[in-house]
């Protein structure tokens, strides 16, 4: 296992050589005021996760939500200075602790002060880059440059960022430390779920993914209000989407968890 480091004593990752560039310009979305998409998809790279910026609008200060892995680190932080400044990014918030999710953070924190936020049961897997655990070694192949955790969740943490009042939502399942946020909007008070993959995601035991913990969080899940979901993963070309009508869209997940859902990632992972 990996000695836990410092942020001081990581060097930047490399890139990966040979991978074509998916993107010609940069293209972040606006999906509300102070609410962008800065990576994932073809706006990152396909194998990354999806990354939530929100901006402050008065005062620039900002928050990302997963950083995306190195694959696509060029596009993110290209898409990032269309609509922030790097040095008032404050807190980076992953969702957990997987290599398409977070593992960009290792050159992020070379540009940033911004603190690294991560439920303290998915922070050892990043802290030690356990290739299993981070997914890093046996889904994608890659190393996972360790780099520490500032800032452990438990759940129910709030942050304020412009517009916006955050809360982290403790979901494990996928794996144990899977959290969403919770973001309300001030201006036309909506609630907006950003859910990483606490919702649809991979069921597999190397990463220590419980039906029985994930059948929970998504009950709980299902008792909350929000008007709209963001992707977590953009298929091949897709466009991303505020999208509406979340309690069915929560009700079919939980309803394909133990089903054709889960023998599909079987099939898959074993
Ligand atoms: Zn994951
Ligand atoms: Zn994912």
């Amino acid at each position: 296992m990996t000695a836990v480091v410092d942020r001081k004593s990581i060097s930047p990752l490399g890139h990966t050589p040979n991978q074509k560039k998916t993107f010609d310009r940069p293209h972040p979305v606006r999906l509300l005021p102070g609410l962008y998409q800065v990576g994932g998809g073809f706006y990152s790279h396909s194998r990354d996760a999806c990354s939530y910026l929100i901006v402050n609008e008065s005062n620039g200060e900002c928050i990302l939500i997963d950083s995306g892995s190195h694959s696509g680190y060029e596009a993110l932080r290209a898409n990032f200075d269309m609509v922030a400044d790097i040095k008032q990014l404050k807190l980076v918030i992953g969702t957990h602790c997987h290599w398409d999710h977070v593992e960009a953070f290792g050159h992020l924190c070379h540009e940033t002060t911004a603190k690294f936020a991560l439920h303290t049961l998915d922070a050892e897997a990043v802290r030690t880059g356990d290739p299993e655990l981070t997914c890093a070694g046996f889904l994608y192949n890659e190393p996972f440059h360790p780099f520490p955790v500032d800032l452990e969740l438990n759940g129910g943490e709030t942050y304020e960022m412009g517009d916006y009042r955050l809360e982290i939502l403790h979901l494990p399942g996928h794996t144990p430390g899977c959290i969403g946020v919770k973001l309300e909007f001030s201006r036309t008070n909506q609630v907006i779920f950003i859910p990483g993959d606490s919702v649809q995601g991979a069921f597999s035991k190397r990463i220590n993914s419980s039906m029985s913990t994930w059948k929970r969080s998504m009950r709980r899940l299902m008792l909350q209000k929000f008007d709209f979901m963001l992707p977590n993963h953009l298929p091949n070309g897709a466009q991303t989407a505020l999208l509406s009508d979340v309690d069915n869209r929560l009700a079919r997940q939980y309803s394909q968890l133990q089903t054709n859902f889960q023998s599909f990632m079987d099939k898959q992972w074993n």
